[in-house]
Parts: C-alpha cells; structure tokens; sequence
C-alpha cells in the first residue's frame, strides 16, 4: 500500500505531482507513475524503480491543469512498466490510481472479459478502469455511475480518477486506505498522505471510508457510496512541513535518532509527559485505571520496519518490569 498524490489547478501541476510523490517516498515503493489530462487526453508515464526514473522519462514543459500520481508497492503482478499506475480503462476513457487489494478482483475480471473487455496488466487495479467505464457507459449521471462502479468491489482501496470526458473533475474514493484532500485557493490537492500536501497548505478534508469525493479546482462535494450527499468538516493541519521532511539529512532513519535529544526533552518538557511531582509519566491515549492495568493479562506488539525494533525492546521491558507476557 503506498502512495497517491492528485491536483486539480492553475499550478505547476507535474511538480506538485512529483514533489508530493517525494515526499511519500519514505513509505517505500517499487515503481510510479503519472496521469495527466491534455484537451479531453490522458496521457500516462510510469516506470519501475525509483521516482527520479519517472522524472527522466517525463517530457519537459507539459502543460497540464490536472493529474494524479502514484508510488506502488506491487501486491498483483510483478514490478514492471506495465503493471505500474495509472492504469486505462479499455477505451482510454477513464484511469485510475490505486492503493490497497481489491479481493474478488478474479470475478470482476473473468466477467468483464466474458463481455469482450481486454486488459493489459497483471494488477487487480485495472479492472477498476473498465468497469467504471462500463458503468459510465450506460448512467449518464456521473457520480451515480462511479458509486456503482465502486459497489462491485470488495477489498481495500485509496483510489484516485480522471475521466476524459470530464477534464475538470478528479474523483477520489476511500474504502480502507487513507486519503486526504488539501483546499487551496482557486486549487485542490488529493493525497494518500498529509504529508505530501503539506507544503501548499494546511486546510484539509479526511475522506472516511465508504466516501467518494468528486473534486474541481474550486469546489467538492463529497457522497457516500450509495450516492447521498455527505457535509464534510474542513480541519487545519497543525504540524508544519519541515517535521515531516528530511532535511539536512539522508535517510527518515538517521533523523529519528538525531531528532532524540529533542524528543526527549519534549517529553520532559512543560505539557510533556512527564509528571515530576508524583515520579511518574502521563501517557496519551491509554486512559486506563490501575484496576484495568492490572487485569491486563498479555500484551501484544504490531510493527514493522524500526518499529519492529522498538517492539522487541517494549516486549522485553513489559516482560522483565510488569511481569506481563508480551
Ligand atoms: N494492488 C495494486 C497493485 O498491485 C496496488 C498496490 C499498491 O497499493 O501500491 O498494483
């Protein structure tokens, strides 16, 4: 599951697209791609490896109001060219962007191909192409359309749109995999990732699972996906860009460790965590009495990358200090 980044404004939209995928990287990925719409075009450009492929690959100056980015981390299908995001409708009428798996993905295909559909790619993602398009075919109403297109799947999906016949629109759809849309002025940002739109502003929608968000340069509306309108609470990001960049350093890693005194003395610190006068800490989110504390009978630890290490050392203190198996 990686990453998604779309915009929809008078910007410098291919460097929007590109910054925002950098700034996803530290999620890792195998390959990425972009889809940009020229005069009631898509054009698509995706590579396998790492992002600066993509951006030698991509012509200079195209001029474009609109796009949608992706970084995959492949789950159907090798890492290649083909299998990369977006992917095409069969007509070329429609592309999509995807994170997540979309579980009865083998139906859905068998039977698109029974109808005479062909498809290019070895992913689960493409079949979400066509099959909007085939619902786009026959319901002229657009947003009644994709939300029964999205109805067929099963599975988890972050997933961004573009449609030909639309080419002020992106639409986004969640079901199990984050999205985030950043309101800008006379502009719009979409990302899997608060991260990746930081940078340009700080107003954000969080799209909840079973939405879709259709998006133009100036406005949204926002449906569940039985195609009933949802009121949606603008929220202000309070973090600022720099925390979730790298910096002056080379790796995510390298910046943890050196941004620990700092931690540290955070923690610590006036509205910290530490409680000095009772020789004790105040940790957020666990709001449990001691008698509750006390009934807990196993703990366990989910992690992976350098959390993975953290895991071991809280499994070790929990089993030498509580005396608790974790
Ligand atoms: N399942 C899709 C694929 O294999 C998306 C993977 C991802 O989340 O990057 O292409």
């Amino acid at each position: 599951m990686c990453g998604i980044v779309g915009y929809i404004g008078q910007g410098d939209t291919v460097n929007i697209l590109l910054e925002g995928l950098k700034r996803l990287e530290y999620r890792g990925y195998d390959s990425s791609g972009i889809g940009i719409l020229q005069k009631n075009k898509i054009k698509i450009y995706k590579k396998e490896g790492r992002i600066s492929n993509l951006q030698s690959f991509i012509p200079n100056n195209l001029q474009t109001h609109c796009g949608i980015a992706h970084t995959r981390w492949a789950t159907h299908g090798q890492v290649n060219d083909s299998n990369a995001h977006p992917h095409f409708s069969y007509d070329q009428k429609v592309a999509v962007i995807h994170n997540g798996i979309i579980d009865n993905y083998l139906d859905l295909k068998k039977q698109l191909e029974s109808e005479g559909y062909p498809f290019q790619s070895d992913t689960d993602t493409e079949i979400i192409a066509s099959l909007i398009s085939k619902f786009l075919s026959v319901e002229k109403n657009i947003e009644n359309a994709i939300n029964q297109a999205l109805q067929k799947l099963e599975g988890t999906y972050g997933l961004l749109i573009l449609l030909t016949d639309y080419p002020d629109l992106i639409i986004g759809a969640r079901s199990g995999s984050p999205l985030v849309l950043g309101i800008g002025e006379n502009q719009m940002y979409i990302a899997s990732d608060p991260n990746a739109l930081i940078r340009f502003t700080n107003q954000v929608i969080y799209i909840a699972d079973g939405e879709t968000i259709f998006v133009k340069q100036d406005s949204y509306t926002t449906t569940n996906i039985h195609n009933q309108l949802v009121e949606k609470q603008i929220e202000n990001i309070e973090w600022q860009a720099e925390e979730a960049e790298l910096g002056e350093y080379s790796t995510y890693m390298l910046k943890e460790i050196f941004e620990q005194p700092e931690a540290i003395r955070r923690a610590y610190g006036e509205g910290g965590r530490l409680l000095a006068e009772f020789g004790n800490a105040k940790l957020g989110g666990l709001n449990l009495s001691t008698r509750e504390l006390l009934d807990i009978k196993k703990i366990h630890f989910f992690s992976m990358g350098t959390g993975y290490y953290s895991s071991m050392i809280g499994c070790y203190l929990m089993e030498t200090l509580a005396r608790i198996p974790a």
